[in-house]
């Protein structure tokens, strides 16, 4: 079996290059790790996604969009490519029991979320330490907790942590936030939410769970302790091309694919699309469009060239 597309990832990248190839009746595979979504399937409110005034649930659009492609045709299967053959005009993915041969690759991994690497940090995973709001929020009913990071992702799940904590401590490492100014406002007038800035966790204690925290003032290196019983780290993304450490694609200084315009890659035939590329801006809302672009480049590429 020869397919003319294989996507590697299910997030909004794949999941819309996948719509995108199997309307156009592309013999199309993709593969996904763990569960189709990528980031936006532990999103609680995707609310700048034009089209939901409301906002809507990152889990619940993730779960349509995979409907989608898979009712256009594309098959969709679970598995971890371990690398990609790119020497010859077909090109192979490799997973550790099987071989897949296609005309086009789509690299849609997406990223992975970044550790504090601090000590306990390792040490209290799923006992206090959390990178999931939405999955570990209920559990900190009432209980003070502590939110890393100045991102968009820190302060929208600072905000949705309130719903459940007693006191959110949001602790950022410089004396301004890289989020968008919306949701600064409303992190600065909640009251439930206590701002620490140039302050860096040295340190997570605790017997059975999480029990304190070793701040540090950057600027007055003062140490203090914080009482809290958990700890939700957003302090950015690595992008997953480990898959790809022995193929020629070039990546920039951060590890992200270098595409052009059309999410070509260096090698021709192989496209990157969403977070895994170097890009302006990292959203539901371009990862869409890369994969829509990606698939209408995979599909000239097949007819000018195979
Ligand atoms: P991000 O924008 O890379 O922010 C990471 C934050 O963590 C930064 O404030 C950074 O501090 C801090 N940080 C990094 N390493 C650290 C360390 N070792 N110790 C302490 N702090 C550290 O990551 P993100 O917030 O996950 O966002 C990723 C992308 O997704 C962005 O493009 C973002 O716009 C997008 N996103 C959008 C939305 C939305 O639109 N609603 C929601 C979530 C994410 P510095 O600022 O000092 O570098």
């Amino acid at each position: 079996m020869i397919y003319d597309v294989i996507i590697i990832g299910g997030g909004p990248a794949g999941l819309s290059a996948g719509i995108y190839s199997s309307r156009s009746r592309l013999k199309t595979l993709l593969i996904e790790k763990a569960g189709c979504g990528g980031q936006i399937a532990i999103t609680d409110n995707l609310e700048n996604y034009p089209g939901f005034e409301e906002g809507i649930n990152g889990f619940d659009i993730a779960v349509k969009m995979e409907k989608q492609a898979k009712n256009f045709g594309t098959e969709i299967i679970y598995g971890e490519v371990l690398s990609i053959d790119t020497e010859e005009n077909l090109k192979k993915v490799i997973l550790s029991d099987k071989t897949y041969i296609t005309k086009t690759i789509i690299i849609a991994s997406g990223a992975n979320f970044k550790k504090l690497n601090v000590k306990g940090e390792k040490e209290f995973i799923g006992r206090g330490v959390s990178y999931c709001a939405t999955c570990d929020g209920p559990f900190f009913r009432n209980k003070e907790i502590a939110v890393v990071g100045g991102g968009d992702s820190s302060l929208q799940e600072a905000l949705y942590l309130t719903k459940f904590a007693s006191k959110v401590n949001l602790i950022h490492r410089r004396d301004e936030f890289r989020a968008a100014k919306i949701l600064q406002e409303r992190v600065v007038n909640d009251l439930k939410i206590n701002v620490f800035l140039n302050t860096t966790i040295e340190e997570i204690y605790g017997l059975e769970t999480i029990e304190k925290v070793k701040l540090k003032n950057v600027k007055s290196q003062e140490i203090t302790e914080l009482n809290v019983n958990g700890v939700f780290i957003f302090v950015g993304w690595t992008p997953n091309t480990n898959f790809l450490t022995q193929s020629k694609i070039s990546l920039n200084e951060n590890g992200y694919i270098i595409t052009n315009d059309n999410m070509q890659t260096s090698i021709s035939g192989i496209f990157a699309c969403g977070d895994i590329r170097k890009k302006l801006l990292r959203q539901v809302v371009t990862a869409v469009g890369d994969g829509a672009t990606a698939s209408v480049a995979a599909q000239h590429y097949i007819e000018e060239n195979i």
